[in-house]
């Protein structure tokens, strides 16, 4: 086998979303052995443990996983497996391309857009104190002697940290990304007339090292600004460079532009792993239905291919995507069809399997 790729099924669709992906990846026929392993609620009952040493000694070994979405149940002391994930193995990008696609209806005329989120930092480090915990007390006075700082008793406290150096990676990732893809410019979204401290970093840093990429164009813009002009007019943006929780909010937003969750695909990018996997969640209102809609997590797989360097494989997964789309005739309910995941993954996979082997 050409290629070691861990699959981690997940959790709610997940395990449906998966197997369709599998069965389009296998008809691109570019020799991957998948070595199946789990995380998440799956991983908690199987092997009393959310995310097994397994998984990511198994993700260490092949070096590039995809992944379904996973469910952190509450009160496990997990904040998120994906956060966890995601810090563990340094996966300091994420990539988030969200295009309109045959046959989808949209609101605007057309939608082309990458969000390229920062996923270490931020609120969603996880650096938080507990409303009336001892700690939270600590830190009030704390900031009472620092800076006469008023925070209110009954507060809950998240800290934003924003560095330099966390910076300085995702904005050269982005730059190199906008370059080596041929895209028209980056924006970078940030409120640092408020926060001076955090989100000033943020724009200074972008700022410095984009002095290093003069044939990439780019733009800064406040991101309560941005988030209008997307709404209406998507069009004047192309790679939106965002810190961690923006690129959150903002990629479900560029979701929604482009016809819903079920149709985003993403990536987690580090120096040594990438992970992939569609932006959705569990979505446990339809899990073990066969209604979810497996383009986000195929299309996840169609970057994977790209990554594995078979940009020809991955090509022709997303054409195979197109095609399935511009027919109209096999789509998932949340696209206004009748048919189930699998039906969807069949048409991509025979899509795929005629592409790559010519006609029989
Ligand atoms: P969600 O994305 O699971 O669902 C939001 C809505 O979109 C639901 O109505 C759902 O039915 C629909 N939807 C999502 N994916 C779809 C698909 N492929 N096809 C058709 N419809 C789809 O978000 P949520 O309900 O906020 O979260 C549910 C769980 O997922 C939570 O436990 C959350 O923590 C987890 N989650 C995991 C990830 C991840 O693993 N990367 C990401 C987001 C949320």
């Amino acid at each position: 086998m050409a290629h070691r790729v861990t699959l981690i099924p997940g959790d709610g669709i997940g395990p449906e979303v998966a197997t369709a992906t599998r069965l389009v990846l296998d008809a691109a026929d570019v020799g991957i052995e998948w070595i199946e392993r789990d995380a998440g609620s799956t991983a908690l009952e199987r092997h009393g443990d959310l995310l097994p040493e397994a998984t990511l000694e198994a993700i260490r070994e092949s070096r590039v996983a995809i992944k379904g979405p996973i469910t952190t149940p509450v009160g496990t002391g997990f904040r998120s497996i994906n956060v966890a994930l995601r810090q563990g193995l340094d996966l300091f990008a994420a990539v988030r391309p969200a295009r309109a696609l045959p046959g989808v209806p949209i609101r605007h005329e057309s939608v082309d857009l990458v969000v390229i989120r920062e996923n270490t930092e931020d609120l969603y480090q996880g650096i938080e104190y507990e409303r009336g915990s001892a700690h939270a007390a600590a830190l009030r006075e704390e900031l009472a002697a620092l800076g006469g700082f008023h925070v209110r008793e009954d507060a809950g406290i998240t800290v934003k940290p924003i560095s330099v150096n966390g910076t300085a990676r995702i904005v050269r990732f982005a730059f190199e990304y906008a370059r080596g893809n041929r895209r028209r410019k980056v924006t970078v979204g940030h409120k640092a007339n408020v926060m001076r401290y955090s989100d000033g970093i943020f724009l200074n840093t972008a700022a410095r090292q984009a002095e290093d990429f003069p044939d990439v164009p780019w733009e800064d813009i406040q991101i309560d600004h941005l988030s209008s002009r997307l709404a209406k007019d998507p069009g004047t943006f192309d790679v939106l460079l965002l810190p961690n929780l923006y690129g959150d909010i903002v990629s479900d937003l560029c979701a929604g532009l482009v016809g819903g969750l079920g149709l985003i695909p993403g990536a987690n990018i580090g120096w040594e792993y990438a992970v992939f996997e569609p932006v959705h969640g569990s979505a446990p209102d339809i899990a073990g239905q066969a209604k979810a809609n497996p383009i986000a997590m195929i299309l996840s797989g169609a970057m994977l291919l790209r990554h594995l360097g078979e940009p020809g494989a991955a090509e022709n997964v997303e054409s195979a995507v197109d095609e399935v789309l511009r027919q109209g005739l096999v789509r998932t309910p949340d696209l206004g069809g009748g048919s189930s995941t699998m039906q969807v993954a069949e048409a991509v996979a025979a899509g795929v399997s005629a592409w790559e082997h010519g006609p029989s």
